[in-house]
């Protein structure tokens, strides 16, 4: 079999890129799982190969983020989406706050979600201008029982560069930069994310919950709902996403092998150093994102002349570059440069945008 296929640099917000060499051990396991004649798709999840796989994905996580104890991983069904609702459940009774920042589309649906279950209080807000950067004065009442914060904003492009610092628990949707760079982790009580941005394909959801901050509310909580019905088995309640888990696992097996998230991080900071350069640079492409709130895995840009996107579509396509078409509700364009993207592809993009001004010069 010879590949005829060109090189596609692929941009997409996910699902996303993942490294190769994933893609390559994830078919050879849908053939043939650990030498077992079975597929994964056929493997059973009680079997002690697959609690295996479960078992080092989790302590993979716990050891690239370097989780304390009282911190326990989850790999649950429904994406991040499903989050929204699960949080509130599990930390908010009815007579209850918490506390919500709206700096991109994800957060204003936990907010909608949030109410459902108790009061919300949202201490900040840049809805109103077009969620372009990341809101730095606000205050967070210490009645509340959270707050809620969106680390990376896929759609709009911005990122906090600085979590907020707050007595209260802490709870960030990192559906899209989890892994991405350094940070104290055991700082939040609840992390969350889609694997299908930055750790897997679609379809399992990371969760890191701080265990002491369960079993403190009063609402009965459905079976499958309650993080720590998922703990006590080892998150596997019920059927796990196998061949989801195993791809995550496979993940971080890579993202261990290439130094951990402070290697990644280095890495992902010249491919975001490099693009924005040549935005900057740019007398045809603007940033959307404010300058110093600008995130490190979406890159959001327009074009002063609107009219000419279509024919950068074309050339960008031409070059292989594929998924920079901006979100539906932003038009534009948003280049995804996720832990996998090899900043040579980064390259191929900020080179076919030299070409287009140099090509359109009046
Ligand atoms: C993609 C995304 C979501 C939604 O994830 P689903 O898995 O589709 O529910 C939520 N939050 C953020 C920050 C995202 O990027």
């Amino acid at each position: 079999m010879s590949a005829t296929t060109a090189t596609v640099h692929n941009f997409n917000a996910g699902p996303s890129i993942l490294p190769k060499t994933v893609f390559e051990q994830a078919s050879a396991a849908v053939l043939n799982f650990n030498n077992s004649g079975l597929s994964i798709l056929e493997f059973g999840h009680r079997t002690p190969e697959f609690t295996a796989v479960m078992e080092e994905a989790r302590s993979l996580v716990k050891e690239l983020m370097a989780l304390d104890d009282a911190h326990e991983v989850l790999f649950l069904h429904g994406g991040a989406s499903t989050q929204f609702m699960q949080v509130p459940m599990n930390l908010l009774d009815a007579k209850d706050s918490a506390a919500y920042t709206d700096t991109d589309i994800w957060g204003y649906k936990a907010i909608k979600e949030a109410k459902f279950f108790g009061k919300v209080d949202v201490v900040c807000s840049s809805r109103e201008k077009n969620y372009s950067f990341i809101p730095k004065d606000f205050a967070v009442p210490n009645d509340a029982k959270y707050l809620h914060i969106t680390t990376n904003n896929t759609i709009y492009g911005t990122q906090w560069q600085k979590i907020p610092h707050c007595s209260n628990n802490l709870v960030a949707d990192m559906s899209s930069d989890i892994f991405s760079r350094q940070m104290d982790f055991n700082k939040f009580d609840l992390i969350y994310a889609g694997a299908q941005k930055n750790m897997g394909p679609a379809g399992v959801n990371l969760v890191i919950v701080n265990k002491n901050i369960l079993g403190k509310i009063k609402r009965p909580i459905p079976t499958m709902m309650d993080y720590r019905n998922h703990i006590n088995e080892g998150s596997m309640l019920n059927t796990p996403p196998v061949f989801a888990v195993y791809v995550c696992l496979l993940t971080l097996r890579w993202l261990k092998s290439m130094g951990g998230v402070a290697a990644v991080e280095k890495g992902n900071n010249e491919k975001a150093a490099l693009l924005y350069k040549a935005i900057d640079e740019s007398e045809y492409f603007i940033g959307t994102a404010a300058k110093e709130d600008r995130s490190k895995m979406n890159v959001c840009f327009i074009m002063k002349d609107a009219s000419r996107e279509a024919g950068f579509l074309q050339l960008a396509k031409s070059a292989g570059i594929v998924g920079i078409k901006g979100h539906r509700t932003t038009g534009g364009f948003r280049a995804s440069i996720y832990n996998a993207m090899p900043i040579s592809s980064v390259q191929v993009l900020v080179d076919a945008m030299r070409e287009f001004e140099k090509d359109n010069r009046p």
